[in-house]
């Protein structure tokens, strides 16, 4: 029996006939856990979610004020047919509840010097404008959008579809004809190396690097394998939903309540209980204890092992081993929404610094906020009018923040490094910004590392800067204590939309092999 609650989405229904009642509890109710509470329900098991805020959706949030809506994390769908899949362990069908709509230009990309590239996922306008910017990079184009393609098909099945390690199930499945295919394609180059190998042109450099950010990570560092992202992107589409991303939160809530899973918001856990090396439940802030046979945190694994395994935590994660582990980079971004609309935009738009490499260098090695930054503008109501008032723009300006440390607190950076980036979205060309706000917020790493627990803020868990991080995350079956599962950014397979939903259908299947409810 659960305790009151401030808000109770679903309670649940009664198990069906012949269904095991094994009770799963999941902590947080992000994406991955979202998704790993349908997958298994879709088992057989009874699910509880508890998580801490009064929404869904973990980083996948959203602010609504003023008659302006922003998406405050994600704003763009790959691998689309993932998140249909996760629908469909339920029986619902994604069209039903959601409406995917490509974006032409995907992006629109615009360089200190004035050059712009719009980036289309219909090749030919993407290839009529490289021939402006850089004619002599067109066939290179096409071979990098190759490589990618052999990239995917060769790592994906190994690093994202499954657990890669659990070798046993791997092989069973496994095409060994892939296998055989990746030492060839796994390298030690980084992505810039492989970026520079395929194009002479700097601008095609600097566009097909910031791919490396997707997960959060420094093309600089970061392993050449990640030059899969911008095939995936060409070859599954980029894509928004109708009515902001946050409608995907709201859906998959809906659909788990459908389900009967009970879905606890405003319900903080304390501690994971451990006893005699296994999860037996959680005890919550208010100090209830609620027994589970199988306990799956979704809250980021360095979290949780700092903050919610305090007898485990000193053998598995030290401070000394924590502060070691590079996380991800976090984000600067302002909500701003304006009184008049800003035609020079499209719906996703880069204005590139001018030093990619000394950007990288002051988020990962200096940990400072960059002071040439790229900026990332997201108008979603250049495609959607019910995300602004009319004649008006909900801006989401990103930039690339370092995770949070010790040397400085962002309440006190924030004002001026605000301005600071406001001044550079001027002087790329949108004047008038500045005066044109009538709504602002705005989020910082360490926003994030409070909202979410996000361990030092990170928006996509560890970095994927080395080998180790990137391959080597806190595994999906935690080592230490038996029955206690990961899902989400933190683990395997890392962070991202469809990567965290395919972290909560790998769980499952652990969970139903390890507990024999296959
Ligand atoms: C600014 C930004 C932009 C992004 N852009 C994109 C994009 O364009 N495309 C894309 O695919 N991905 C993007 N992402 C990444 C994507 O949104 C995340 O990877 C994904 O949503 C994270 O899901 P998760 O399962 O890891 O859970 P999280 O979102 O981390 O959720 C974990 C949940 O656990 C809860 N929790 C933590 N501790 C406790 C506790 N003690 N008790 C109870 N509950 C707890 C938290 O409140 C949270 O709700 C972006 C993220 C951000 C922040």
């Amino acid at each position: 029996m659960l305790p009151p609650m401030a808000m109770v989405c679903s309670t649940g229904e009664p198990e069906r006939k012949g269904m095991s009642a094994r009770r799963v509890i999941i902590v947080g109710a992000g994406l991955g856990g979202l998704a790993a509470a349908l997958h298994l329900r879709a088992r057989g098991f009874q699910v509880t979610v508890l998580e801490k805020n009064p929404t869904v959706g973990g980083k996948l949030n959203r602010i609504v004020a003023d008659g302006f809506s922003f998406d405050t994390g994600a704003s763009l769908v790959t691998l689309p047919d993932i998140l249909r899949a996760t629908f469909a362990v339920a029986g619902a069908r994604l069209e039903e509840h959601l409406t995917l709509q490509p974006l032409d230009p995907i992006c629109r990309y615009r360089w200190p010097d004035g050059a712009q590239l719009d980036l289309s996922s219909d090749v030919s306008k993407t290839v009529a404008q490289l021939r402006c910017l850089a004619p002599q990079d067109e066939a290179a184009f096409f071979r990098f959008l190759s490589y990618g393609a052999e990239l995917y098909t060769a790592t994906a099945p190994v690093f994202l579809f499954n657990d890669f390690r659990d070798w046993r199930n791997l092989w069973r499945q496994l095409d060994r004809r892939l296998l055989r295919q990746l030492p060839r394609l796994v390298t030690l180059q980084t992505v810039a190396d492989r970026t520079a190998k395929f194009f002479t042109s700097p601008y095609l450099r600097q566009l097909f690097n910031r791919y490396a950010t997707y997960n959060g990570s420094s093309p600089y560092r970061a392993q050449a394998t990640f030059c899969l992202i911008p095939y995936v992107e060409f070859a599954f589409g980029a894509w928004y939903v109708v009515g902001g991303l946050y409608r995907i939160a709201e859906s998959l809530l809906h659909v788990a309540q459908a389900q009967g899973i009970g879905i606890h918001t405003n319900t903080p856990v304390a501690e994971i209980v451990v006893a005699d090396g296994q999860a037996r439940g959680v005890r919550l802030a208010d100090g209830h204890v609620l027994p589970a046979d199988v306990v799956v945190s979704n809250a980021d694994p360095l979290y949780t092992y700092a903050k919610l395994l305090p007898g485990v935590r000193r053998r598995a994660y030290s401070d000394e081993r924590l502060a070691r582990i590079e996380p991800s980079c976090s984000g600067f971004i302002l909500l701003l929404g304006t009184a008049r609309k800003f035609d020079a935009l499209a719906h996703h738009n880069i204005f590139f610094s001018s030093d990619y490499p000394a950007e990288f260098a002051d988020i990962f090695d200096r940990l400072l906020p960059p002071a040439d930054p790229t900026i990332y503008v997201c108008a979603t109501s250049r495609t959607d009018p019910t995300q602004a008032p009319p004649g008006s723009e909900n801006l989401f300006v990103m930039v690339n923040a370092p995770a949070v440390c010790d040397a400085y607190d962002w309440d006190d950076v924030a004002p001026n490094y605000r301005n600071h980036v406001m001044a550079r979205l001027e002087a790329a060309g949108l004047t008038g910004l500045a005066e044109s706000i009538v709504f602002e917020d705005r989020l910082t790493p360490k926003r994030f590392a409070t909202w979410f627990n996000a361990h030092r803020g990170a928006i996509y868990g560890l970095s994927s800067n080395n080998l180790h991080n990137a391959f080597w995350r806190p595994p999906i079956r935690a080592r230490e204590v038996r029955n206690l599962y990961f899902v989400g950014g933190g683990t395997h397979p890392g962070g991202g939309i469809p990567l965290v939903l395919l972290s909560g259908k790998i769980a499952a299947a652990a969970i139903a092999a390890d507990t024999g409810q296959i």
